[in-house]
């Protein structure tokens, strides 16, 4: 049969581990991949699930709180005009069962004529100022007439008188060039009324201002026009008493042409206040369309039982809601809630009840995408859109389940048992493949070793059966001449069979151990005598002359138990070594003891010495040192394998001193029973 090279043997051991672990294993984890793929379906849907429901609770849970809002706002009180304000309520206005609206509250640029509390009257100027008007207006005596005006706004006690006055006062300072004394006069004024209105129409507050506007214009007084230009359009966007669209125009007009729109936060305030205008003029459409209708089973019933109803306002203007009851069954309270601001002011409550433990992202955008509320724990990005039910505004509820990390997935009971199995076999593949390149590795280190054993064997073989068979020739063909060269020849040839046989020995040993099939025969042993007989013949077989073996035997060693041809191939085997392996030095020293209840037999050596490195793998079979290697000392490889094992199989145990250069001391313990 043909012998395999170690590459192609690779190659063959990897492809059959494909075979046998790679692809079952592929189909596995491919199953395993399936399985968590339905495993996070499912998981999906359930989660679907469950934030389908969340989305209901969500609604429901704004109805029920429009329900609570309408009660809280809709006590007694307000029929004294008293009802509590929220900054989310637009218009709250009753209805009595004439038919006549009353304002209660509301967030309104201004009103139309007919809501308005104080209706605007073209009154005539009182008759107390006529004096004052004939100084100034026919006569053209105007310090006469301001000191009229000033007397006047001393001694009234009627606001409106004291109103007129103080503003004729300031009129004239104007007109008399006192413009400081104007200014100073039109800031009283709106610090001490500043919600009331002049000749029952014009709100004082906002033309007092318009006046110190202008006079600083005309002063130069840039900064000071500035900071009264956005007071005036802060008190136009909070108004702070009631008036028509008329006067609201004529300022707004006013201020446009005033103010030129340079300043950024000028610019802010008009765009605000052209906002606040629509939705205003929008609100006022709402208040005059026909009233909500209320009948039992319309889809606009929140509660039936106390008729509270609700029904959406979605507008460029305005995202809203109107809220409606019957209250005693002859008023009906209405309101438009600001749903944006509604829902941020209940947000917190909201959450809370839904989702008390943070599992779930939550956002509200409007119908053109912009984020009204968001409660995001961590971003997600598969967020679940549901539109609000027809009782609301047109938005969308986004919610998302905050997953759990990797680590917590996995630990969560039962959910990750795919990914457990995928993970087991993939680590199953990496140890299998690690464990086969292991084994194949030292399968092919050995073969090596082995390779290299046979050569060593056949050169070892070799040269002695070469010199026997030439002594052999040289005997047969009588080319030698003196008794005393034969005899030496045939000493040599002796010699020679005697080392083959002895090597031949070791190997069949080595493979009769390496089977188990090494048999010992146990018997009293004489070490001493055997060792005496066995350094005899050394002698007589040493190479050269001039080699020393030296024998020290101190006390008389008891008979053991042992194979007496096992013992000796331990003798040969470590004499031969450190015959072998003395380099320039002639000496070896051999000594036999007893000590407690062992005998130790030591072969020491003043040769080449072992590395430390070779120390501990000289007793692997075919392990044969770099040193020799180098100097081309022949060997196998065996002899210290087998002298271990033999030494085992007597229940002893050999070790190794070595120094490189020194020498090395081999001591081999057997028990003495
Ligand atoms: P070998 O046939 O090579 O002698 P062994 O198993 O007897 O095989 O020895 C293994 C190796 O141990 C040797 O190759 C040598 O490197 C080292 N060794 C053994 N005995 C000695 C010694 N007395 N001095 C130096 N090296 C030794």
């Amino acid at each position: 049969m043909k012998p395999s090279k170690p590459g192609s043997r690779r190659r063959k051991i990897i492809v059959y581990y494909t075979l046998a672990v790679v692809l079952p294993g592929i189909v596995l984890g491919y199953f395993a991949y399936r399985g968590i793929r339905n495993d996070q379906a499912l998981r999906e849907k359930e989660n679907m699930r469950r934030l389908e429901i969340s989305s209901q609770a969500f609604f429901s849970e704004i109805d029920s709180s429009f329900v609570k809002f309408m009660y809280e706002l809709t006590d007694d009180s307000i029929f004294s005009a008293a009802g509590k304000s929220d900054p989310s309520v637009l218009v709250l206005f009753v209805r009595d069962s004439s038919g006549s609206k009353k304002l209660i509250t509301h967030q309104l640029l201004y009103l139309p004529s007919e809501l308005l509390a104080i209706k605007p009257h073209l009154s005539d100027s009182p008759a107390s100022m006529k004096e004052g008007l004939r100084l100034e207006f026919v006569e053209h005596k105007y310090p006469e007439a301001l000191r009229f005006y000033q007397d006047m706004a001393l001694k009234t006690t009627i606001p409106a008188e004291k109103i007129q006055s103080m503003a004729a006062s300031a009129r004239l300072y104007n007109k008399i060039n006192q413009p400081e004394q104007a200014k100073a006069l039109y800031d009283d004024m709106r610090k001490k009324f500043p919600g009331s209105l002049l000749n029952g129409q014009i709100p004082l507050a906002l033309m007092a201002g318009m006046e110190i506007m202008k006079i600083n214009l005309a002063a130069g007084k840039n900064i000071e026009f500035k900071n009264n230009c956005r007071q005036c359009l802060e008190l136009l966007l909070n108004p702070s008493c009631e008036y028509n669209p008329d006067q609201f125009n004529m300022f707004y007009q006013s201020f446009k042409q005033l103010i030129p729109e340079t300043d950024p936060v000028i610019d802010s305030l008009f765009q605000q206040l052209d906002i606040q205008r629509a939705r205003t003029d929008y609100l006022i459409r709402i208040l005059s369309e026909p009233e909500l209708v209320l009948s039992n089973g319309s889809d606009n019933f929140i509660d039936s039982k106390n008729e509270i109803a609700s029904k959406p306002v979605n507008s460029p203007e305005l995202s809203a809601v109107y809220l409606s009851c019957n209250k005693n069954n002859s008023i009906q309270i209405s309101m438009v809630i600001d749903f944006p601001v509604y829902l941020i002011s209940i947000s917190e409550k909201l959450i809370k009840k839904l989702n008390p433990d943070s599992t779930i992202n939550i956002k509200i955008e409007d119908n053109n995408g912009n984020l009204i509320l968001s409660k995001v724990l961590k971003e997600e990005t598969d967020y679940l859109s549901f539109p609000f039910p027809g009782n609301l505004p047109n938005c969308n509820l986004l919610l998302s389940e905050n997953k759990p990390g990797f680590i917590a997935t996995l630990l969560k009971a039962g959910s990750g048992i795919y990914l457990f199995i995928f993970i087991l076999i993939a680590l199953l593949m990496v140890l299998g493949f690690a464990f086969i390149m292991y084994t194949l590795n030292v399968e092919l280190r050995l073969n090596k070793l082995k390779s290299e054993f046979i050569s060593n064997v056949s050169h070892e073989l070799k040269s002695p059966l070469t010199s026997i068979r030439m002594m052999t020739e040289m005997l047969h063909q009588n080319r030698v001449p003196t008794d005393e060269r034969k005899s030496a020849y045939y000493s040599a040839m002796l010699e020679e069979s005697e080392h083959l046989s002895h090597l031949i020995d070791n190997i069949l040993d080595f493979s009769r151990m390496d089977e188990d099939r090494k048999k010992y025969d146990f018997i009293d042993l004489d070490l001493d005598e055997l060792l005496l007989k066995f350094i005899e013949s050394t002698r007589e077989r040493l190479p050269e002359p001039g080699f020393e073996i030296r024998y020290n035997r101190t006390e008389r060693v008891p008979i053991i138990k042992a194979d007496r041809n096992s013992i000796l191939q331990v003798f040969y085997n470590l004499v031969d070594n450190a015959i072998k392996f003395s380099g320039t030095s002639r000496k070896i020293d051999i000594s036999l003891s007893p000590k407690d209840d062992e005998v130790l037999i030591c072969v020491k050596d003043y040769g080449i010495g072992i590395p430390v490195k070779d120390q501990e793998k000289i007793f692997d079979r075919f392990y044969r040192g770099s040193e020799p290697q180098r100097l081309g000392i022949k060997g196998s490889g065996i002899g210290l394998t087998i002298v271990k094992q033999i030494v085992e199989a007597h229940g002893g145990t050999i070790n190794i001193e070595s120094e490189i250069g020194k020498g090395s001391r081999v001591t081999v313990r057997l028990p003495l029973r």
